[in-house]
């Protein structure tokens, strides 16, 4: 079990412009002991500890230290630790901390593999960063993570191809893929409203986002989450880009719909077809609120469907004696172009 401890804005020496974490952690005036504490109390391990909403190698090593510090009371029941932070500073002292105190996973944050996007978004680190950090960490037996993101200013689909390139070579443990919102107050949704960029279209947002699960997925690299979850944002403080609390959902769900369409297609379904799909991916290939049906509908194929036992994101299309077989990945026939 993870038990995830956010530390807002913990060692981060610059704000990034869609940043929206309004309360800064200071580990010198704050009380993240009585919040570690109220975190723990009462759990039974063994318990993973996730340390989120920073940039730990933005502190000092001394700060690693006493970060570690409050765990102490709760040592016998924490099995190892995860952390999420940019790929900068890399100083070796602060890495060997973290292996001392257990930690095993290292999620780096990357929004692009673009400087111009990095540097517009104020992240003040490049791709070289990411690298070098991604090389480094896993050169010293941690297992590395990557959050990437879609939908954000200047973003083309050759980006997106980067990150998939970039994912893809580097091969991390899992990943992370959040579409960006702006929120009220940050100087993202004020450059937005000045009209200094033009946010891509819901749509869009989508489909970028299938296209690096897809990709990821096809070379073993699982996606852990995709979307902000409802507790990680305040829901009225969004003014512009996406968010929506079934976003996973609707990439996979629209995942499915473009495969099952590529093979229609190829395979010049009309009229009726049955699909035969395992039993976990029937609420994907019916879609959100069913919404894959009737786009079905409207290309002119009406669906039925039954659970079968072959594996998850294959499925078989019959129709009179006509059979195909098809997985998740006939979308990226299209998406890869
Ligand atoms: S890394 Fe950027 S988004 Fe994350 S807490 Fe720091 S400033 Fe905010």
């Amino acid at each position: 079990m993870i038990i995830p401890i956010f530390l807002p804005h913990l060692g981060c020496q610059s704000r990034c412009i869609y940043c929206d974490q309004d309360v800064i952690t200071d580990i010198e005036k704050d009380d993240i002991g009585t919040r570690i504490d109220e975190s723990l109390a009462g759990r039974k391990g063994p318990l993973e500890v996730g340390l989120y909403g920073g940039n730990i190698f933005g502190l000092n090593s001394e700060d690693v230290k006493r970060l570690f510090s409050y765990f102490r009371s709760h040592e016998d029941k924490i099995t190892n630790f995860r952390v999420s932070t940019k790929p900068i500073p890399l100083d070796p002292e602060v890495i060997a901390i973290l292996r001392e105190n257990r930690t095993t996973v290292i999620e780096l944050g990357i929004p692009a593999f673009n400087d111009h996007i990095l540097w517009f978004l104020n992240r003040r680190h490049t791709t070289a960063d990411l690298i070098n950090a991604f090389s480094m960490l896993t050169g010293e037996g941690f297992q590395v993570a990557l959050q990437v993101m879609v939908g954000l200013p200047h973003e083309t689909l050759d980006d997106v191809r980067g990150t998939v390139r970039n994912i893809v070579k580097l091969k991390p443990s899992y990943i992370r893929i959040y579409p960006l919102a702006f929120i009220s107050g940050t100087p993202l949704a004020a450059m937005h409203e000045a009209g200094a960029f033009t946010a891509i279209t819901f749509e869009e947002t989508l489909q970028r986002t299938v296209l690096i699960y897809l990709n990821a997925l096809q070379h073993g690299i699982k996606t852990v989450k995709m979307g902000l979850t409802d507790n990680e944002v305040i829901k009225d403080r969004i003014v512009g880009g996406y968010y929506h609390p079934a976003f996973g959902f609707l990439v996979k769900s629209q995942a499915f719909h473009q495969a099952l369409m590529a093979r229609v297609i190829e395979g010049g379904f009309t009229g009726y077809a049955t699909v035969c799909l395992n039993s976990r991916d029937i609420s994907h290939f019916l879609g959100y609120k069913r919404t894959n049906l009737a786009r079905f509908r409207e290309a002119g194929l009406s669906v039925t469907w039954e659970a079968a036992n072959i594996a998850p994101g294959t499925f078989i299309l019959k129709t009179g004696k006509k059979k195909i077989w098809g997985t998740i990945f006939d979308a990226l026939s299209e998406l890869n172009k």
